[in-house]
């Protein structure tokens, strides 16, 4: 898990193209891969941090070695645009559907997240966007 104070540091730092996975470690030799590795660490991933009581990490980062293989998109019903949940997260969200996990639900409210009966008469659904 990373903490916020290395993400501080990372933000903080120049913006020169990552050459790490900062999951895995896997290194990017070529500037093409470095390019397509700062491609992967944009991705908002969320991930299970502790099962009991439930918590969440919203900064998780996954290249495409360490990408998990279980993987839930939340997308807003109009834009589609939405982070993906990895790995476990992934596997309750799709064992509750239609429902979020709650510590989903909660994460996606605080960003500003509406959940709406009706998104353009497709039924119920998160929106993130009006
Ligand atoms: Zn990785
Ligand atoms: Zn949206």
């Amino acid at each position: 898990m990373i903490t916020r104070r290395a993400h501080a540091r990372r933000t903080g730092a120049s913006r020169r193209l990552p050459s790490n996975c900062p999951s895995c470690g896997w290194q990017a030799d070529s500037a093409e891969d470095k390019k397509l590795l700062q491609d992967e660490l944009l991705t908002e991933w969320w991930a299970l941090g502790q099962v009991e009581p439930a918590t969440m990490t919203t900064e998780q980062k996954y290249c495409g070695q360490c990408r998990p293989s279980t993987v839930y998109l939340v997308a807003c019903g109009i834009c589609r645009d939405g982070p993906l949940l990895a790995g476990e997260l992934a596997a309750v969200a799709i064992a509750s559907e239609p429902d979020l996990p709650v510590v989903v639900a909660e994460a996606l409210t605080d960003r500003g997240w509406r959940q709406l009966a009706d998104v353009r008469g497709k039924g119920p659904g998160w929106v993130c966007c009006r």
